[in-house]
């Protein structure tokens, strides 16, 4: 069911100066987006086959913002390329897997996503993503 990994998700303070980096070794972030059902601005850099996603909270409330207080900046979840998150989701569901999103919802690039609660995938939280057709 996993096709491929879309991208790494990075919980930053400020995508500014977390492109900084990328900017120095020559790669500029190629799309920007406010997604709002996850109350955060992102920014996607492609470094070859892969696409990595910086996420800056708009809200004290936003689970990235969270996230930082708690761990600080850092790999926030890796998103896995499905089919169909509903098809993803109910086999999950089946197993017994603690998810975070029953129902998929609009993530960046237009695209349906769902979280998977990490206690269910290595301490990892996962994000299952779908093209949007
Ligand atoms: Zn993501």
């Amino acid at each position: 069911m996993l096709n491929k990994i879309d991208h790494i998700g990075v919980a930053v303070k400020s995508l500014e100066e977390s492109t900084k980096f990328y900017k120095m070794m020559g790669v500029e972030p190629y799309h920007f987006e406010e997604v709002e059902s996850q109350k955060v601005k992102v920014a996607f850099i492609k470094v070859g086959d892969t696409n990595i996603e910086l996420l800056e909270p708009t809200s004290d409330d936003s689970p990235v913002a969270k996230f930082i207080e708690k761990k600080g900046e850092g790999i926030h979840h890796i998103c896995y390329d499905v089919a169909s998150v509903p098809e993803a989701l109910s086999t999950l569901k089946d197993e017994g897997l603690r998810l975070i999103d029953e129902e998929p919802k609009p993530g960046a690039h237009g695209k349906m996503v769902a979280f998977v609660h990490p206690k269910s995938v290595c301490g990892v939280l996962t994000e299952l993503s779908q093209d949007a057709h």
